[in-house]
């Protein structure tokens, strides 16, 4: 009998607005010191109102258009109670009936809601020492997180692989920054994914009984706790047995998904219409203002860099999930493209993805704090096709990096030599087709591999400072004649 895994996401990520969701109070992830951010309203303080945060509000109706939604034309907040230290008002302020959008669509998997609600304070867990020197375990609690604005997204249950989950968590992602909302940063709490997961006997359309996993903070320990919950499922099932309803958390030590609490009935959490905020109506031209000033979508982005450079599938997808690298490349592509009439947006693009990519990597930095811009650049790879090698680019790159110079200047400045002189090169290339007859005639015989390797040795033979681009063509010339 096969198994049919049924995994459906809830996802929150925390918006980044000035102030928090229901008062003044900043809205600073970064901010260290406990309990700095806290004011009457958001420590739950009796007597005190919320007001709605109204950039909160657009926020989800923005990311509700981005993905194709039904965006509410009448929506309200509930209360949603329950006790825990970390929520001062015994109730958090959420949507139940009424979120303000339904349905949608991300990477393929269709969203049944995503509705906007507050955060909860931080715990920490600490030991101290007593007056009579003992020492004892403390629970601290900092409220700095307490109503911040946050995103919950519900997808439906059809996604059915690991793989799935993770295409879908990693496109939201990249939606999320592209509207600037969230920056969706797992490690930092700023996304925090459950996964509730169950398997169905292929036989039948009916859901099986499903377990919901917390404790998830990266893409990695999602993807691995979906892998190991389908193993521990069908195994149950396999073996005749049933799988309990609970809520399980990902344990990254043991790798595995461990027990949490076990849920005989579902939480009554009393939802009721929050009496303190009025409810929300939007105009059809508030809505179709909101649908004008969307940006430039990632689907979007990746198809016009297809189309555009001549970029593939995953080469698009390489620059278009992360902004800041799309931004670069296209500024460099029309610098490029004003310099000559064949731009190689390849060749750009395996620069940025290799050796740019690789001075970010190394120097932890973001692509705007290094001094190479994108005219810089985009001269770098109008050298590359005209008269320098590859291995004077690479570096010269790192010259550009050290500098922020442009290369035409270093190489001048540098008097680096490079062979542009057609007559030298069309000797060296008489020369190595004399001393390897055999990879000639393996040249001619079809192995277009052979070409590669005679271009390298003319390549030794310059010592580096021919372009390869030239030699090539210059061999594809002279063998045969
Ligand atoms: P609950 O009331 O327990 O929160 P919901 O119906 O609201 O359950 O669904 C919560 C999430 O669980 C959604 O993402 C949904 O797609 C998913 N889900 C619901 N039923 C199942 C199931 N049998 N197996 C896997 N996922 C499910
Ligand atoms: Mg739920
Ligand atoms: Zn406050």
């Amino acid at each position: 009998m096969n198994y049919i895994p049924v995994i459906g996401l809830e996802i929150h990520a925390e918006l980044k607005t000035k102030s928090k969701m229901f008062c003044s109070c900043l809205n600073d992830p970064d901010e260290t010191r406990p309990n700095i951010n806290v004011c009457p309203v958001c420590l739950g303080h009796p007597g005190t109102l919320p007001t709605a945060n109204e950039e909160a509000v657009k926020s989800i109706l923005r990311f509700g258009a981005a993905i194709g939604g039904v965006i509410a034309r009448k929506s309200h907040f509930d209360r949603k109670s329950y006790f825990y230290p970390d929520l001062p008002k015994g109730y958090q302020i959420s949507q139940y009936n009424e979120p303000l959008v339904s349905s949608g669509m991300v990477a393929g998997v269709a969203v049944r809601r995503v509705h906007l609600e507050e955060d909860t304070g931080t715990l920490g867990h600490d030991e101290r020492i007593t007056s009579s020197g003992a020492s004892e375990r403390v629970s601290l609690v900092n409220f700095n997180r307490a109503g911040v604005p946050l995103m919950e997204i519900v997808t439906e249950p059809s996604i059915r692989t690991a793989a799935q989950a993770l295409e879908f968590a990693k496109e939201l992602r990249v939606i999320l920054r592209y509207l600037r909302v969230s920056d969706a940063d797992m490690e930092k709490g700023q996304m925090r994914v459950e996964v509730n997961i169950s398997v169905r006997r292929e036989d039948t359309e009916e859901m099986g009984t499903k377990v919901e996993i917390k404790n998830i903070n990266s893409f990695k320990a999602a993807a691995d706790a979906v892998l190991y919950e389908i193993k521990r499922q069908t195994e149950i099932i396999g073996k005749g047995e049933k799988v309990i309803q609970e809520t399980r958390g990902w344990n990254e030590a043991r790798r595995a998904t461990v027990s949490q609490r076990t849920k005989e009935s579902a939480h009554d959490y009393r939802y009721f219409p929050e009496p303190d905020l009025i409810p929300l109506v939007f105009s059809a031209e508030y809505i179709d203002e909101i649908k004008s000033t969307l940006p430039e979508l990632p689907k979007e982005k990746r198809a016009r860099f297809i189309k555009e450079f001549k970029l593939s599938e995953s080469q698009a997808k390489e620059l278009a999930d992360e902004i800041s690298l799309a931004d670069f490349f296209e500024q460099a592509a029309s610098e490029l493209a004003n310099k000559t009439t064949a731009p190689d947006f390849q060749l750009l693009f395996n620069y940025l993805s290799t050796d740019f990519k690789g001075i970010l990597k190394s120097e932890k930095k973001e692509i705007n704090e290094l001094k190479v811009p994108p005219e810089h650049f985009a001269h770098l790879i109008l050298l590359l096709q005209q008269k320098i090698s590859s291995r004077m680019a690479k570096d010269l790159l790192l010259k550009m990096h050290d500098s922020g110079e442009d290369p035409e200047t270093i190489l001048n400045q540098e008097g680096l030599e490079f062979m542009d002189d057609d007559d030298a090169l069309l000797r060296v290339v008489h020369k190595v087709l004399e001393e390897n007859g055999s990879a000639v005639s393996d040249y001619k015989k079809g192995q277009s591999n052979a070409l590669q390797f005679l271009v390298g040795r003319a390549m030794a033979e310059t010592k580096g400072q021919g372009s390869p681009q030239k030699l090539r063509a210059l061999f594809e010339k002279h063998i045969g004649n």
